[in-house]
C-alpha cells in the first residue's frame, strides 16, 4: 500500500507580510517579464510605403512633331514631363506651352542605337563618332531651342550609352546646366548611371514603359504595374510616347491612371522630384 506524503509549509502570520509577500511579487515580476520576452510579438517594421504617399513620374517622350496632340496631353492637370526633340517644327513652341502650362520638359537628345537601325533618328543625332566639339554644339543648340528643360533623356541610344567618351562629355555638359539625365536607354550596358554618379549628376532610370503595346487594355495594365511598383518603392518613374504610333492612345489612359491614382493615394511628381526620394533611398 503506497502512503502519499504531503510537505505542509507553515508560515506564520507575521513572516506572510515581511518574506513571502515581497517573494511572490518578485516571481510574478519574473514571469511577467519572461512572458513580455519569449511572447510577445516583437512590433511590426514600419511600411513606409504603404502608409506614406506613393509617388509617380510620368515621362511622355518624342513631342515635337505634333502641337496639337501635346495640346490635348497638356490639358491633364497632375504634374508630368514632357521629353521633347530639339530642332523639329514645333519643339520651340511646345517647350513655351508645357512652361505655361508649369509641366517640366526635358531635352530629348537623339543617339545612335546599338542595332544600326538609324531611321528613327532625328536630324542631328549623336553618333557614335561624332565629335566632342560638335557634341557641345548639339547640346547647347538644344538649349537653345527648349530653353525650359530641367535636364535631357535619350532617344534610342543604346550604343552611344557605352561609349564612355561621349557618357563623360553628356554628363559634363548637365553638370555645368543643374541638368538631371533620364537614362531612357533600358540598356544594362549603359555608362550614364556609373559616369553620372562619378561627376555628381543626378541619373534617373524609369521602371516601366506604359505603352509597350499600342492598346488602351495594355497600357492600363501597364499602368498598373508602375502604381504597384510605386507603392512597394514609394516612387516609380514610367514612359510613354507621343505620335502616330499610339499617343492619343497613352493620353486617354493617362487620363484614367489620373483617377485611379487620386483614389489609390498616389501623387504625380515631376521627375526632377524623383531626386530627392532617390537620395532618400540611398
Ligand atoms: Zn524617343
Amino acid at each position: 500500500m503506497k502512503i502519499k506524503r504531503y510537505i505542509l509549509i507553515v508560515i506564520k502570520k507575521a513572516q506572510l507580510s515581511q518574506f513571502f509577500l515581497p517573494l511572490l511579487a518578485i516571481c510574478c515580476f519574473i514571469v511577467l517579464a519572461l512572458v513580455y520576452i519569449f511572447y510577445n510579438p516583437k512590433p511590426q517594421a514600419v511600411e513606409t510605403s504603404s502608409q506614406s504617399q506613393a509617388h509617380v513620374a510620368l515621362i511622355f517622350e518624342d513631342a515635337g512633331m505634333d502641337e496639337q496632340e501635346v495640346q490635348k496631353l497638356l490639358e491633364i492637370d497632375p504634374p508630368f514631363n514632357v521629353a521633347i526633340m530639339p530642332f523639329l517644327p514645333f519643339s520651340n513652341k511646345i517647350a513655351l506651352m508645357c512652361s505655361q502650362k508649369k509641366k517640366e520638359a526635358l531635352i530629348h537628345l537623339s543617339m545612335e542605337p546599338e542595332d544600326q537601325n538609324t531611321i528613327w533618328l532625328a536630324s542631328r543625332s549623336i553618333m557614335n563618332n561624332t565629335p566632342d566639339d560638335e557634341i557641345e554644339r548639339i547640346f547647347k543648340d538644344a538649349m537653345a531651342n527648349i530653353p525650359q528643360s530641367r535636364g535631357f533623356s535619350i532617344h534610342f541610344g543604346t550604343l552611344v550609352c557605352t561609349n564612355d567618351r561621349i557618357v563623360e562629355k553628356l554628363c559634363n555638359l548637365a553638370k555645368e546646366n543643374n541638368m538631371i539625365i533620364v537614362d531612357s536607354t533600358a540598356s544594362a550596358k549603359s555608362l550614364f548611371p556609373r559616369i553620372g554618379k562619378q561627376k555628381g549628376v543626378d541619373v534617373i532610370s524609369h521602371d516601366v514603359i506604359v505603352d509597350t503595346k499600342n492598346e488602351l487594355k495594355s497600357i492600363q495594365d501597364r499602368f498598373r504595374l508602375l502604381f504597384n511598383i510605386a507603392k512597394k518603392k514609394g516612387f516609380a518613374v514610367g514612359i510613354g510616347h507621343l505620335g502616330q504610333d499610339g499617343g492619343l492612345t497613352t493620353i486617354e489612359a493617362f487620363k484614367e491612371a489620373v483617377k485611379d491614382a487620386q483614389r489609390e493615394n498616389i501623387k504625380f511628381v515631376f521627375v526632377s522630384d524623383i531626386v530627392k526620394f532617390i537620395k532618400q533611398n540611398d
